[in-house]
C-alpha cells in the first residue's frame, strides 16, 4: 500500500511565497486573512474541498485567519438551502471559520464606490443592449468600438444609476460600466460591466434591490473591505487580476492581492455545480448527497472521513497548472484512513446457505474475532457459530474450475475465525438452482488451535444463520464511463456508467453490528468498507460501500489490455 501521510513539513507554492513574505516583514502573522468565498448556488464537492483546505490551511500553518464569505450576488440562483449545506460541509471537514460574511452585506457599499467611480469620470452608464456591447467588445486581436453613451456627464449618469438603483428600468435596458480601455489587449478591461438590472428577490436582501454588482465589481472589493490579504482563487480568475487590481488602486482601498492555483480536478467524475445540478434535476442521482456524486455530502453518505479528504487535499497538492488528479489517489487516501478505523465484521451479500451435517443441533458455540488489527488497544467481539451458516454464492461453485480455490463438492476451505469445512453434496430445488450446500467441519481445525494438519487455499467469511440480521447493502462503482467525461464534444451525461449501484436486498450481517454509532465505519472481511447509509432504520439496515479493499479496478483493467 503506498504511503500516503501527508508532509506537513513541506509547503506548496503559495505557503512557501507566504513565508517569505512573513520572514521579509511583508506581513505579520496576525494579519495575514484568507476567505472561502462560495457563491450559494449548489452544494459544495472536491473541488471545493481542496480550496477549503488550502485557505483553512494556510491560516492555520501562519497563525492568521480564515473568513467564510457568500458570494450571494446573483439572486437568480442562491438559496438558503445552500447556504446551510455549505456551512454544514465546512465543518465536517473540521474547519471553523473567524466571520461569516455576505457579500450582499456590502450591496450599500458597493454603491458608494461605483458613485466614487462615476464622480472620478471612471464608470458610466450605458443603454446598449447585451447583443450592442457584445459586438463592441472587439477580440483578441482587434480593439472594440467606444459606446455612444461613454462621454455621458458625471451628473446624468449620477442621475441614471440612481434611477436604476430606484427600479424606474427594464432589466437590460442599462448597465454601469467602467470607463477603461476599449483598446485594451485584456478583453477585461475593456469597460468591463460592474451593475446589471435584476427584478428578482434576493434570499437575504428580498427586494430592497434591483441591480446587482458583477463578480468584478463585488469579488475584489468584498476582500479589500474584509482586509483580506491573500485572494486565493482558481486559474481562469489570472486575466481578471488586472480588473482586481484597477478597481482597488481607482476607489484607494486596502490593497487585497490575488493569487492562483490550478482547480482540482478529478477522473471519472464532473466537479461543476451547474453539471452537479443536472444530474440532481434530472433525477440521474438520488439528490445531492447520492453517495455517487463527487460532493462533500455524497462522499459523507457514501462513508469517506473529513480525515481522508483533507489528507487527500494535501497529498494531491495544489498546482499552477492545469491537472486532472486520479480518481485512484482519492480512494486509496480513504483506504488508508478506514484500514486504521473501521470495525472488522463479516457480512454476506449474497448468502447461501451451508448446513453442517456433523454439527450438533441446537448447540451454540462463540467463538472471538479480533475488531481491529491495526488498533493499539486490542479489542474483541463474540460471534456465534452452529450448524446453519451463510456464506457467498459466489464463494461456492458445484464443480471448481481452473484456479477456483473456494470451496466446490469435494473441496475444502478456512471459514474465517472457525473451522475447515468439507462440501459433501448440494441440496437443489425442482428448478434446478441450488437450495443449500451440506457440509461437514473438522472439530480440530479450530481457528487459533489448529491440530488438523489440513492444508487448504482460501478462508472465506460466513455469518451465522440463527442470530444474522437481514440488510440491504448498496456497492457504487464510478458514476462515468470514461475518464473526463465533460472534455468529451458531446453531452456528458452520455457517459453515465450503467452500473454504478448495485443492491443487495438480502444481505446477512452479524448482530454485532447492531450495537455500533450510525456513522462507525466497518470493514466488511473481503468485501471492503462500508457505512450506514443515512436512511438506514432499525427495521431496515442499509450500508453503503464507500470503498473495496484494493483497487480491484486498476487490476481489472491491466487484465483487459493483457
Ligand atoms: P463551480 O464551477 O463548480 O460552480 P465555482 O468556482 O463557480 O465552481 P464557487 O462557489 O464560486 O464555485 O467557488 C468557491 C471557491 O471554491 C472559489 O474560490 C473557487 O475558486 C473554489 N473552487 C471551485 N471549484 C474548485 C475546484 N474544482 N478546485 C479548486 N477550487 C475550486
Ligand atoms: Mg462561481
Amino acid at each position: 500500500m503506498p504511503d500516503h501521510k501527508a508532509e506537513k513539513e513541506t509547503m506548496n507554492f503559495l505557503e512557501e511565497m507566504i513565508d517569505k513574505e512573513i520572514h521579509s516583514g511583508k506581513i505579520k502573522n496576525e494579519s495575514l486573512l484568507t476567505r472561502f468565498p462560495p457563491e450559494p448556488n449548489g452544494y459544495l464537492h472536491l473541488g471545493h474541498a481542496s480550496s477549503i483546505c488550502l485557505n483553512f490551511g494556510i491560516a492555520k500553518r501562519f497563525g492568521g485567519k480564515t473568513n467564510l464569505r457568500f458570494d450571494d450576488t446573483n439572486p437568480v440562483t442562491e438559496d438558503t438551502e445552500y447556504v446551510d449545506s455549505i456551512k454544514a460541509d465546512i465543518r465536517w471537514l473540521g474547519f471553523e471559520w473567524a466571520n461569516e460574511f455576505y457579500a450582499s452585506d456590502y450591496f450599500e457599499t458597493l454603491y458608494e464606490f461605483a458613485i466614487k467611480l462615476i464622480h472620478a469620470g471612471l464608470a458610466y452608464v450605458d443603454d446598449s443592449t447585451a447583443e450592442e456591447i457584445a459586438s463592441m467588445k472587439g477580440t483578441p486581436t482587434e480593439s472594440g468600438k467606444n459606446s455612444p453613451f461613454r462621454n455621458r456627464s458625471v451628473e446624468e449618469n449620477i442621475q441614471l444609476f440612481e434611477s436604476m438603483r430606484k427600479g424606474e428600468f427594464k432589466e437590460g435596458e442599462k448597465t454601469l460600466r467602467a470607463k477603461i480601455d476599449m483598446a485594451a489587449p485584456n478583453m477585461h478591461l475593456r469597460d468591463p460591466l460592474m451593475y446589471r438590472i435584476k427584478h428578482a428577490h434576493h434570499h437575504r436582501t428580498g427586494d430592497k434591490w434591483c441591480i446587482y454588482p458583477m463578480y468584478d465589481f463585488a469579488h475584489g472589493q468584498s476582500d479589500s473591505i474584509e482586509n483580506i490579504t491573500h485572494s486565493i482563487c482558481t486559474l481562469e480568475f489570472e486575466v481578471h487580476k488586472p480588473l482586481y487590481n484597477w478597481f482597488i488602486e481607482k476607489l484607494n482601498i486596502y490593497p487585497s492581492r490575488q493569487f492562483e492555483f490550478a482547480r482540482r480536478n478529478i477522473s471519472y467524475t464532473v466537479m461543476s455545480k451547474r453539471k452537479l445540478l443536472q444530474l440532481v434535476n434530472e433525477k440521474i442521482v438520488d439528490g445531492w448527497d447520492d453517495p455517487r456524486m463527487p460532493t462533500i455530502s455524497g462522499v459523507r453518505r457514501r462513508g469517506y472521513t473529513p480525515e481522508s479528504i483533507r489528507n487527500f487535499a494535501e497529498v494531491a497538492g495544489i498546482s499552477r497548472r492545469e491537472n486532472v488528479t486520479d480518481f485512484n489517489l482519492l480512494e486509496s487516501c480513504l483506504r488508508e484512513h478506514l484500514n486504521k478505523i473501521a470495525v472488522r465484521t463479516m457480512a454476506v451479500i449474497n448468502p447461501l446457505k451451508v448446513v453442517l451435517l456433523n454439527y450438533e443441533e441446537h448447540k451454540t458455540e462463540i467463538l472471538k474475532a479480533e475488531n481491529n488489527p491495526e488498533a493499539t488497544e486490542k479489542t474483541y467481539r463474540d460471534i456465534a457459530f452452529s450448524r446453519e451458516i451463510f456464506i457467498e454464492q459466489d464463494d461456492f461453485m458445484e464443480h471448481a474450475s481452473e484456479g477456483f480455490f473456494r470451496l466446490s463438492i469435494g473441496g475444502m476451505v478456512r471459514l474465517k475465525h472457525a473451522y475447515i469445512i468439507k462440501c459433501e453434496n448440494v441440496v437443489k430445488n425442482s428448478d434446478g438452482t441450488i437450495k443449500e450446500i451440506h457440509c461437514t467441519y473438522f472439530p480440530e481445525s479450530k481457528s487459533g488451535q489448529d491440530k488438523s494438519g489440513i492444508k487448504v487455499k482460501s478462508v472465506i467469511h460466513w455469518v451465522n444463520a440463527a442470530n444474522a440480521v437481514t440488510a440491504e447493502v448498496r456497492l457504487y462503482d464510478k458514476l462515468f464511463t470514461v475518464e473526463a467525461p465533460d472534455a468529451q464534444n458531446e453531452d456528458f451525461k452520455k457517459f453515465i456508467n450503467p452500473a454504478s449501484l448495485q443492491i443487495f436486498s438480502n444481505a446477512k450481517i452479524e448482530p454485532n453490528m447492531l450495537n455500533y454509532e450510525k456513522d462507525e465505519r466497518f470493514q466488511f472481511l473481503r468485501l471492503g468498507y462500508f457505512v450506514e447509509d443515512k436512511y438506514s432504520t432499525s427495521q431496515k439496515r442499509i450500508y453503503n460501500r464507500a470503498v473495496t479493499l484494493k483497487d480491484d479496478w486498476v487490476k481489472e483493467q491491466k487484465k483487459q489490455h493483457k
